[in-house]
């Protein structure tokens, strides 16, 4: 028989812990579905949940937004975008439209999508007209991009890839010298693309408790409890808590349409920096459609934002799990969804977002 949520919530108030414990996600999806909730509430106070790099918006670059924004404003152009990244602010030169959503406003022809598929249609629907599709994401949004590619693309549709990685954000604070966390709790989605194993350099690098969870509180509480063993027991393994999803090897078949279309790359993040590894551009066979190369001036414009952030702005703390939302001094104040300062408080993905959906104030 299985367990219910209560079920699991037993059996973790009834484990022997006697430090406290962090446990990190890494998935909007997670954090949400912990916050929506109320799962924090449910757990002993000793259990700190924190949220971690899960929102691909959220460390999208200020210079590739930039680039987005003076490309929607070229005369011709159409700018598609998945919608969260179209209210994602800028620091930008006094006048300029700090979002797509001002650009749009300023008269430039922003299209919010919500798949590939759309931006196939929209190019086919204006082939006389240069359709760029701002393409940021992980791996599970990263994928169908590439079976687009693929599947054949018209003349007149560019790519603007922005496009992450999620593993070597996680390594990147392993390495560092203060982790913040004792264990991890590993992404269901981009695991059934990418494959559980991706995640057991956790284990065998940091012996680290890992656990892959779905998103429902049984999937995440059952990794929850998986977790706490393993550091109870000191006998840390990469456990999969969403087995009726996430299979060993992942899906082959998305994993080969990524390598055909795109090589890993060095990739800068949103306030925290080059990660190695962690970021995908387009193969040469594709370079016809990249954005980069075919409008290299705003590549170059979108290069001198590199590195600048909202004055104020504490996303690059939030995103590494290293202050929670509403410790950033602008949480509810300055910054809230109707007037965002930084991106974790756009996207459905950012924990600042996800923390004012589930009322918390600062
Ligand atoms: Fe960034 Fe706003 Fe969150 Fe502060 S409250 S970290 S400014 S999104």
């Amino acid at each position: 028989m299985s367990l219910t949520a209560q079920d699991w919530l037993a059996k973790i108030h009834a484990l022997p812990l006697t430090r406290p414990v962090r446990i990190l996600n890494v998935c909007g999806g997670h954090e949400r579905a912990i916050t929506l909730t109320g799962l924090r509430a449910a757990l002993p106070r000793t259990i700190e949940l924190i949220p971690g790099p899960g929102c691909p918006v959220c460390v999208c670059p200020e210079e590739d937004v930039y680039q987005a924004i003076r490309l929607a404003l070229e005369e011709r152009v159409i700018l598609a975008a998945f919608g969260d990244m179209l209210r994602v602010p800028v620091n930008v030169p006094k006048g300029e439209p700090r979002c797509l959503d001002a650009a749009k406003a300023a008269g430039a022809d922003v299209r919010p999508v919500a798949s590939p598929r759309e931006v196939v249609a929209l190019a086919r629907a204006h082939p006389e007209r240069p359709v760029v599709f701002f393409a940021a994401g992980f791996e599970t949004t990263t994928a169908p991009v590439a079976a687009m590619l693929l599947e054949g693309v018209p003349d007149n549709l560019y790519l603007l890839l922005s496009a992450r990685r999620t593993w070597p954000a996680v390594a990147m604070l392993l390495a560092s010298d203060a982790p913040g966390f004792d264990a991890l709790i590993a992404p269901g989605h981009v695991a059934t693309v990418m494959g559980p194993e991706e995640w057991r350099f956790v284990v065998e690098q940091y012996r680290m408790p890992t656990a892959v969870a779905g998103f429902t509180p049984v999937s995440l509480l059952a990794a929850f409890y998986s977790v706490l063993r393993q550091l109870l027991e000191a006998q840390p393994f990469l456990d999969n808590c969403y087995p009726e999803v996430v299979r060993p090897g992942g899906n082959p078949t998305a994993q080969a349409q990524l390598t055909e279309t795109m090589h890993i790359t060095e990739a800068n993040w949103r306030g925290i920096g080059v990660l190695p590894a962690s970021g995908f551009r387009l193969c040469e066979r594709f370079a016809a459609h990249d954005a980069r190369l075919t409008f290299p001036d705003h590549a170059a414009l979108g290069r001198q934002r590199a590195g600048q952030m909202p004055p104020g702005c504490d996303c690059a703390r939030v995103v590494l799990g290293r202050i929670a939302p509403d410790a950033c001094r602008l949480y509810g104040t300055a910054c809230t969804p109707r007037h965002p300062v930084g991106p974790c408080m756009v996207s459905d993905e950012g924990a600042c977002r996800i923390w004012w959906a589930g009322g918390v104030r600062a």
